[in-house]
């Protein structure tokens, strides 16, 4: 096949040195290529990463690709633009899915409760020909994650390794379907909060002890009239710190689709005023003006999909110092090894240490 396609990752970097496909997208292509497509028949594509999947099928069929990711998306678009390729349907993973596909390729993704919500879905729309064939690194394919496909969807073989990746080929039997789960749901007493969480969100078992301590330093302050919680997940600290504040506009951000899906559903549930916290998937502070919020509240990623990295972190920091009105604060929690001490001096020209525990540090800079 001899095509090329040009293509970047998102957010994109000066120097990136991270390529945007990976070598299951390469093996998924190269056995596809032995597929004799129907032009006409859906090709459902899911948990892309920047679109090389999206881009390499866009003109061989109808393709809707399905990501819980607002950067993908963002990727997508401007990758199939960059190619001059035809737009396709990007859907997110709560939305219905196009029904009759010939061909359903599944990117791993990092969260196994993702995995298992959406093989289930699968189970309900699959017609008994369609070919489903997901991919994955050598090293996350474990028997534990053949079981999730074998429980959800049907009989599954795996192929031998390439380049570090694997296939893996599954059957659909539909006498496997179920109905789909609920989100899952727990209580922070000491809190008074309820906190329901789609597959897809972090911490979605329990409230996870950075939180936990992260709740403890929320401020109540008359002066804070808009606030905003960056990367919001559920939305536990942007709620508390709507409870604290009733005088303050709260926003919440975060670039997961299934996250700011569970933000508004807990924001309806734990709040008397729920009009009082608006909730935004996007990335990062992206188009947010200048000098209009007095305090961001942020638990910063410490991973991209399944890189490892601090660019997400950094990029917080950033935008939350344009964001802020002079004097406001930025206050962060963190893994004391990450080293944000260091990065929100340079960013704020200060940072003081407002809280702490063993693993943890809670960290204030202001404007
Ligand atoms: N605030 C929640 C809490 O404390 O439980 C979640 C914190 S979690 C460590 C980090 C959150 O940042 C995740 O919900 C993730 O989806 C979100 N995130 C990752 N990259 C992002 C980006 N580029 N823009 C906005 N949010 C992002």
């Amino acid at each position: 096949h001899q095509r090329t396609l040009s293509l970047t990752r998102f957010p994109v970097r000066k120097n990136e040195t991270l390529q945007a496909w990976d070598a299951g997208d390469e093996y998924l292509i190269n056995y596809c290529n032995d597929l004799e497509l129907d032009p006409k028949r859906p090709i459902l594509i899911m948990n892309d990463s920047f679109g090389a999947l999206s881009c390499w099928f866009s003109n061989q069929a109808p393709v809707t690709s399905v990501t819980d990711s607002f950067v993908s998306k963002q990727a997508f678009i401007a990758n199939l633009e960059n190619n001059q390729l035809p737009m396709i349907n990007i859907v997110d993973c709560l939305s219905k899915l196009p029904k009759n596909p010939q061909l359903v390729l599944l990117k791993q993704p990092k969260n196994n409760r993702l995995l298992s919500w959406q093989l289930q879905q699968l189970c309900h729309l699959l017609p008994a020909d369609s070919t489903i064939i997901a991919a994955g690194k050598v090293k996350e394919i474990h028997s534990s994650t053949l079981k999730l496909f074998e429980k959800f969807l049907g009989e599954t073989k795996t192929s031998l390794a390439v380049k570090k990746a694997r296939l893996i080929f599954c059957k659909t039997n539909p006498n496997l379907a179920k109905p789909l789960p609920r989100p899952t749901q727990w209580d922070v007493p000491e809190h008074k909060l309820t906190i329901t969480n789609h597959a897809n969100v972090f911490s979605s078992d329990s409230l996870d002890i950075g939180g936990r301590l992260f709740l403890d330093f929320i401020p109540q302050d008359q002066k804070y009239k808009d606030i905003i919680d960056l990367g919001c997940g559920n939305g536990v600290i942007g709620i508390k710190a709507a409870r604290l504040n009733p005088q303050a506009n709260i926003v919440c951000v975060d670039e997961s689709f299934m996250a700011t899906a569970s933000c508004r559903e807990n924001a309806d549930l734990n709040l008397e005023n729920p009009q009082q916290l608006q909730v935004v998937t996007a990335n990062c502070l992206d188009d947010f003006p200048l000098d209009s919020a007095d305090l961001v509240l942020c638990n910063p990623p410490f991973h991209q999909q399944n890189t490892v990295t601090d660019h997400i972190a950094w990029q917080m920091f950033c935008d939350a110092q344009r964001v802020l009105r002079q004097g406001g604060d930025l206050i962060v929690i963190g893994n004391r090894q990450l080293g944000y001490h260091e990065k929100l001096k340079r960013v704020f020209g200060n940072v003081k240490l407002i809280g702490q525990s063993n693993k943890f540090v809670v960290l204030q800079s202001s404007k």
